[in-house]
């Protein structure tokens, strides 16, 4: 793959159908921050590991599926020995990974810095995230300049090419310069934001008019998409057409809705399994009811405010100490960077609190397990919840609750959802909290562990046809038509 000949890009125009086999019609070329294999050192030799977060969860299954080449960043493999470094480009190039090394300033300002210190809490409402001074911007663009690069390398005529995220926000623009007539796709996983907030960034037209580089703009909801175009309105006087397109230096940008789903029938399948109803039995076993948490350690999970809602939980409603435990997984996530250690913190001191005030030596009110857990424990833990806890304080869409969802084949169980996730746009029939209200959230807990039973299976049926129907199959499909209808 690495030593696929460069080509003269010619155009787009006889492009077979999107749904016509990989050969015909070009390959798709993903590109995106991660691969969806993290590599990492232990004594010198390397550990390879699937990457965690949901867009190489999502990706990942169209990806083997289509066929095609995937550009990112395959962790930190400098400190690798030469021969262990050759062993992991094998492992890559057979998976048809391209990938784009760091160096350690870069990963300390492009990724650490700017895309998680700065644009991470801008998309996600968190101006008092920001630091003092903001330095790093001409890294970015570097970083970005070589994921372009590196996509360039493997294009041929008819490719398609899917960039994503915040982290690659020049690269559209980048690859533009570079293949004038490439169809080009965006997908921006994260929250846009109010321009009131945007603008605050010295940069923001630098920023879109990367993002402007595409054909297809894609965000998860008609609120995000909003956001852009009045943030378009105001920096340039552009308005969107009818149609969901805008004039754009000779091309039309088509800016289009489509919501993130999970693999819904792969996940009631695996979900099945001897060893996950195995584990399911465990979780089962204490007789107390299970709440169930699980979400990077990210301080726009709102963990911190749903601890606070179980204390309150257990001091409004004392009929359930001893009756019912919290299971919160908190991944480990971006340590380097201070808001998160000091997130990690807080939730330290909030867990310790709760356990230590109100727990008593026969019963724990808060589980926690502060790692990673592999996918039957996932699962396991899924359909073993009596109530679902996902209450970020803003998320731009939120795999986990759908991925709920999609395992409950008992159609059994509450998902307490915050207004603030991209996915309350979809599964109305959540108990849906506001997740700064923390007494609202105890009482939604309290709700959810009286529900009837008939009630708790119309919403979870209603819940469960959406995330059917709208899974990552249709995600990447719809995405996929809109980026071969473009132009
Ligand atoms: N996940 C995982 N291992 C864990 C916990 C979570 O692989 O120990 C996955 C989970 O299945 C989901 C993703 O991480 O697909 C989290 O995606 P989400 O959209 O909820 O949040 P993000 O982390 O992308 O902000």
């Amino acid at each position: 793959m690495l030593a696929r000949p460069a080509h003269v890009d010619t155009g787009r125009h006889g492009s077979p159908a999107p749904n016509a086999p990989a050969g015909e019609r070009g390959q798709l070329i993903v590109v995106a921050n991660r691969l969806p294999i993290t590599v990492s050192t232990k004594d010198g030799a390397p550990v390879v590991r699937r990457s965690v977060g949901g867009l190489a969860t999502g990706l990942r299954e169209p990806h083997e599926r289509l066929g095609g080449t995937w550009v990112g960043w395959p962790g930190r493999v400098d400190r690798l020995s030469p021969p262990a470094r050759d062993a992991v480009a094998r492992r890559l190039e057979a998976e048809h990974l391209v990938p784009v090394t760091l160096s350690e300033r870069e990963v300390r300002v492009f990724y650490e810095g700017i895309a998680n210190g700065v644009l991470w809490p801008i998309c996600h409402d968190r101006l008092d995230r920001l630091p003092l001074r903001v330095t790093g911007w001409d890294v970015y663009e570097e970083v970005n300049e070589r994921f372009a690069e590196a996509t360039t390398g493997c294009h041929r005529p008819g490719d398609r090419i899917w960039i994503h995220d915040y982290q690659l926000l020049r690269t559209p623009a980048l690859v533009r310069r570079r293949l004038p007539h490439a169809r080009i796709g965006f997908f921006l996983h994260v929250p846009f934001p109010n321009p009131e907030i945007f603008f605050a960034l010295p940069t923001r037209r630098w920023l879109m008019e990367g993002m402007l580089g595409a054909d297809v703009i894609g965000f998860h909801t008609r609120r995000y998409r909003g956001h852009f175009t009045a943030a378009l309105r105001r920096l340039y006087g552009i308005e969107m057409e009818a149609d969901g397109t805008i004039a754009w230096e000779g091309r039309r940008v088509h800016l289009g809705v489509f919501p993130m789903g999970v693999d819904a029938a792969g996940l009631a399948e695996r979900g099945a399994s001897r060893r996950v109803n195995g584990t399911v039995l465990d979780l089962r076993a204490s007789r107390q009811r299970l709440l169930v948490g699980i979400d990077r350690l990210d301080y726009s999970k709102g963990i911190p405010r749903r601890l606070l809602a179980l204390e309150r939980l257990l001091i409004e409603h004392p009929e359930w100490r001893g009756r019912v435990r919290l299971v919160q997984v908190a991944v480990p996530s971006r340590g380097r960077v201070h808001a998160y250690r000091q997130v990690r913190r807080e939730v330290d001191r909030l867990i310790g609190r709760i356990n230590g005030e109100l727990g008593t030596p026969s019963w724990t009110p808060v589980h926690y397990v502060y790692r990673s857990v592999p996918q039957p424990m996932l699962l396991a833990l899924y359909r073993a919840a009596d109530v679902m806890l996902v209450t970020p304080v803003r998320d731009g869409m939120n795999l986990v609750a759908k991925e709920f969802v999609a395992s409950r084949t008992d159609e059994e169980g509450v998902l307490v959802l915050s207004e603030l996730a991209g996915a309350a746009d979809e599964l109305t029939e959540a108990l849906r909290v506001n997740p700064y209200d923390v007494d609202q959230m105890a009482e939604a807990m309290h709700q959810a562990l009286t529900m009837e039973g008939r009630e708790r299976r119309d919403r979870m049926r209603a819940l469960r046809t959406v995330v059917r129907d709208n899974d990552v199959h249709r995600w990447t499909a719809s995405f996929l038509e809109a980026l071969e209808a473009a132009g």
